[in-house]
C-alpha cells in the first residue's frame, strides 16, 4: 500500500536551487559579503546570552524584536508611524507569506499574482489549498494596471501578491500602481489583503519610495521584508511584515507557538543594532548591480530594469547550455524566468569579473 500523499503532491520534487560547492555562487540572490567582524562578534555574544536561558521557551510575542524592526523601518523608509503592533515576523519571509495564506487563503479562496514572479508563490497556495490565479505581465515585465484591477474585481481574490522589486525580473511597481490595485481590492466584498513583497527593497534606487509609506491610508495592505538579503543574514532566517494591527492579530492565530527561537530573536536583534554598518555592503552591491546591467546591455543583451540585487538578461538561445557551461567554469547562476532568459545575482566585484569572463567565453 502506498502512502496517502495528497494528490497534488504526487510526483513533485522539493523546491530549491542546487546547493553546489562552486567558486562563484550567483544563483539564490544572497548577499555575497559575510557579516562584518563587529556584527559577527555582536551576534556571537547575543547567542551566548540567549544560550543561558534556553531551558525556557522564548518570548512568544517577540515584542523586543518587533520594536527593533519597527525602528529600523522608521529609519529605512521614513515609516515612523509603525509600532510593534504593526509588525509580524517568522523564519524567513517565506514563512510570513505562508502565515498570510493560512490566515487569509484556504479552500474556496483565491490568491492572485502577476507572472513571471517568485516561484514559491504557487507553493504557498498549494500547501494551503488556495486557488492560484495569475495574470501575465507585459513584455517589459510591468503589470497592466487597468487589466489587473479588472481581474481583481472579477476574480475576487482574498489575497493579491505583488513582489516589488519582483523576482526574477528585478522590476518594481510605482506607489501609484500599488495604490490603484489596493483600490480595486477594496471592491472585493468579503475583503482582500494586498501584499507587497519587498524582499529586495533596500537595493532600490535612491528616491524610490517603499510601499510602507502607504500603510497609514490602506488598512488592507501588508508589506513583507526580509533580513536574508540586505542584512546578509540568509542563514539566520528572519522575515517580517508591516501592516495594520488587525492583520498582525490574524497572523498570530495561525503561527505555531514559539515559532521564533530565542536564538533567532537574539541573532536578528544583534544584526538590527548594526543596520548602518551593513548599509555599506548594500551600497557596494547597488553600484555593482548598475555596472553589471550596463555591461550586459553593452554586450547586446536585453536586461530587465532592476531595483534588486540580481539581473535578468536575455535573449539566450540555449539557456540550459549556457548555465551548464558557466557552471563548468565555476560560476553558478539561475535558469529562471521566461524561456530565453537567465538570472544572475550580484556578487562582489571579483565574482562579477569572473562571471563576465566566463559568459564571454561560453557565448563566443
Ligand atoms: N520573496 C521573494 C520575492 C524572494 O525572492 C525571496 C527569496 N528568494 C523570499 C521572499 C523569501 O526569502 P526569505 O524566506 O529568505 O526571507
Amino acid at each position: 500500500m502506498g502512502l496517502p500523499l495528497r494528490p497534488e503532491l504526487r510526483g513533485l520534487t522539493p523546491y530549491g536551487a542546487p546547493q553546489l560547492d562552486v567558486a562563484v555562487r550567483l544563483n539564490v540572490n544572497e548577499n555575497p559579503y559575510a557579516p562584518p567582524q563587529d556584527v559577527v562578534d555582536a551576534i556571537a555574544s547575543a547567542v551566548r546570552k540567549a544560550a543561558e536561558g534556553l531551558n525556557r521557551y522564548p518570548d512568544r510575542n517577540f515584542i523586543g524584536l518587533r520594536t527593533d524592526l519597527a525602528a529600523y523601518l522608521a529609519h529605512e523608509s521614513g515609516a515612523g508611524f509603525l509600532r510593534f503592533e504593526n509588525i509580524w515576523a517568522a523564519n524567513g519571509s517565506n514563512e510570513v507569506m505562508l502565515h498570510l495564506h493560512q490566515a487569509f487563503g484556504g479552500p474556496d479562496r483565491t490568491v492572485l499574482t502577476f507572472t513571471p514572479t517568485y516561484s514559491m508563490y504557487p507553493e504557498y497556495a498549494r500547501d494551503t489549498a488556495t486557488t492560484y490565479a495569475t495574470l501575465a505581465r507585459r513584455d517589459d515585465f510591468t503589470i497592466p494596471i487597468e487589466e489587473a484591477s479588472a481581474e481583481i474585481v472579477s476574480r475576487r481574490p482574498s489575497l493579491v501578491l505583488l513582489a516589488s522589486p519582483n523576482n526574477p525580473t528585478g522590476t518594481s511597481l510605482s506607489l501609484d500602481d500599488v495604490a490603484a490595485l489596493c483600490e480595486a481590492a477594496e471592491a472585493v466584498k468579503d475583503g482582500c489583503v494586498v501584499v507587497v513583497d519587498e524582499a529586495y527593497a533596500e537595493f532600490r534606487h535612491r528616491g524610490v519610495s517603499s510601499a510602507l509609506t502607504l500603510l497609514p491610508d490602506i488598512p488592507h495592505l501588508a508589506v513583507a521584508r526580509t533580513m536574508s538579503k540586505a542584512f546578509a543574514l540568509a542563514g539566520g532566517r528572519l522575515g517580517y511584515l508591516a501592516a495594520s494591527p488587525e492583520i498582525v492579530e490574524a497572523l498570530r492565530l495561525v503561527r505555531l507557538p514559539y515559532h521564533l527561537s530565542a536564538v533567532t530573536q537574539a541573532v536578528a536583534r544583534a544584526a538590527l543594532a548594526h543596520a548602518s554598518d551593513l548599509q555599506a555592503q548594500v551600497d557596494a552591491i547597488r553600484v555593482e548591480r548598475d555596472a553589471t546591467v550596463e555591461w550586459l546591455r553593452e554586450e547586446g543583451y536585453t536586461v530587465a530594469d532592476t531595483e534588486a540585487n540580481f539581473a535578468l538578461f536575455g535573449p539566450i538561445e540555449d539557456r540550459e547550455k549556457v548555465f551548464e557551461d558557466l557552471k563548468e567554469r565555476g560560476v553558478l547562476i539561475r535558469v529562471t524566468g521566461p524561456e530565453g532568459w537567465l538570472r544572475v545575482s550580484i556578487g562582489t566585484p571579483e565574482e562579477m569579473a569572473q562571471f563576465r569572463a566566463a559568459l564571454l567565453e561560453v557565448t563566443r
